[in-house]
Order: C-alpha cells, then sequence, then structure tokens
C-alpha cells in the first residue's frame, strides 16, 4: 500500500565526497536515520579520499538552479540544509532558491575545509555565507577553526567568535571537536543572549563527514519539528554515537557509521 503522507523532506545543497564519508552522502544517510528523506542537490564535485581532497569543481549556477527548483516544485521542503558551496556564486543561488521557500529553516554548515584540511573554497565564501545567507539562516554550525575564518578572529575564542557573529544570525552552534581538551565543549548562542553548552567525552581519532553528521541531523530534527535546543542535543548525541561506531577502511580518517 502506498501512503500519501510522507517522511518530512529535507532539500541538502551540498558538494559529493567519491569516499562516501562527508558531503551528500553523509546528509542522506544521517537524515534517513532521523526517519526523515534527503533531496539531494549536488553542488560540487570533488576528488577525495579518507585523507584529504585533492581537486574539486563547482557545479554552474543553471545546474543548481534547475535541480533545486525541480525538487521544490514537486515535493514539500520542510528543511534546507547546506554543505560545501565553493564559490561565492554559488552563495548567491543558494539565496536565489531559499526566495522561493519563505519561512523554511535554513541550516548552515560552513564548509570551508576538508577532514584533512584541504581547502573547498576561498575564505570569501565564508565571507559571502556571513554577510548574505546568515541573515536568512536559522543557525549555522562551525567548528572553531570556520568561526574563527568566519568572524576573522585568528585566535579568537568561541565567545569572542560568536559575539562577531551574533548580529549577523539568529543562532549559532559553535563545535568543540578540533581541540585537544578532554571534553567537547559545544556551544550554541542566540541573539537574545541565551547560550547553552553542551559537553561529551572527546573520542580518539579524527572523523571525516563529521560536522556534515551533525548538521544534517540537526536539520532533519528541526524537520521533524523538535525545539531548537532539543534538536541540538539530539544531533549531538546521533552525532557523537557514529563517531564511536565510526570505520576505518582506509588510509586516513574514520569514516562515521550512521546506519
Ligand atoms: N562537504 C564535502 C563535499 C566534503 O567533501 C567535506 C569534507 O571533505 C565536507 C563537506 C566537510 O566534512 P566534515 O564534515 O568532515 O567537516
Amino acid at each position: 500500500m502506498k501512503t500519501h503522507t510522507s517522511r518530512p523532506i529535507v532539500l541538502c545543497l551540498s558538494g559529493h565526497d567519491p569516499v562516501g564519508g562527508a558531503g551528500l552522502q553523509a546528509d542522506i544517510e544521517a537524515l534517513l536515520a532521523q526517519g526523515c528523506h534527503a533531496a539531494p542537490t549536488v553542488t560540487a564535485l570533488t576528488v577525495q579520499d579518507t585523507v584529504d581532497v585533492s581537486d574539486f569543481r563547482v557545479l554552474d549556477r543553471e545546474w543548481v538552479l534547475a535541480q533545486a527548483h525541480a525538487v521544490i516544485a514537486d515535493v514539500p521542503i520542510a528543511a534546507v540544509k547546506l554543505g560545501m558551496l565553493g564559490s561565492v556564486e554559488m552563495v548567491d543561488t543558494v539565496l536565489e532558491i531559499m526566495s522561493k521557500l519563505p519561512g523554511v529553516p535554513l541550516i548552515c554548515d560552513p564548509v570551508l575545509r576538508a577532514g584533512g584540511g584541504g581547502a573547498l573554497g576561498k575564505d570569501d565564501v565564508g565571507y559571502a555565507m556571513r554577510e548574505r545567507l546568515f541573515p536568512v539562516a536559522t543557525i549555522a554550525t562551525p567548528n572553531l577553526p570556520e568561526a574563527r575564518i568566519l568572524a576573522d578572529l585568528p585566535d579568537g575564542s568561541a565567545d569572542e567568535c560568536a559575539e562577531r557573529l551574533l548580529p549577523h544570525i539568529r543562532h549559532l552552534l559553535i563545535t568543540g571537536g578540533h581541540g585537544d581538551e578532554r571534553e567537547v565543549h559545544n556551544r550554541l548562542y542566540s541573539r537574545d543572549g541565551s547560550r547553552h553548552e553542551f559537553t561529551c567525552a572527546r573520542l580518539p581519532g579524527s572523523y571525516h563527514g563529521s560536522g556534515c553528521t551533525l548538521a544534517s541531523t540537526l536539520a532533519g530534527r528541526l524537520a521533524l519539528g523538535e525545539g531548537l535546543s532539543s534538536a541540538v542535543q539530539s544531533a549531538l548525541d546521533y552525532t557523537w554515537r557514529t563517531l564511536r561506531d565510526a570505520e576505518a577502511p582506509g588510509h586516513g580518517q574514520y569514516i562515521p557509521r550512521r546506519l
């Protein structure tokens, strides 16, 4: 029997990672695990393995618009998740897509580097996100190194970065996974002044696709109607479990086990 009610659909605008740890595959798997359906629109292709990225190509704006518009005209979108955009032009392309989706929550993972450190876009892409996308986004999920780039504070603390970024965006989750303390401190800041800290045990190793997993899970949880701070807690808990159960199939980073 076919059913006419469907799981919430999350439009994902992200890059493709051929090793399947990050990017759209991470989005699809994490969303499936939340009981959502992913509509994957490709923004960029990458050449990479579990060690690092060696090349990437951003798709033509027309191709991205055509993919997204076809999906938007056909199915209801409950949330939009952004991953790798790769160029300033793609930031404007996303704005054009969002103008067709007023009121739909936008979750922005400001991807600028691969897990291995290779660039997936110039810092200018981050500044364009901050200036033009953050104002229409619900929340952004930078890790601390990304937050420092976005805030233009190379040695800034999470609090200092948040103070710089909150005029641009309503909510900000700065994750602490890239530090070296025994505990990971993830901090949720809101423009109304509220602040929550979520602490978890640091797991050994480095992971390919952890940020993608977190942001798409958060998008899925918001699409399901969960409140923001509960959705952040659920997304952090689920992501932690995928890292605890991660596999090491290659020569580099671990791949989160999402299903
Ligand atoms: N998006 C794509 C297409 C990628 O290839 C990567 C990393 O390689 C990322 C996003 C970011 O990955 P992470 O979640 O490890 O920050």
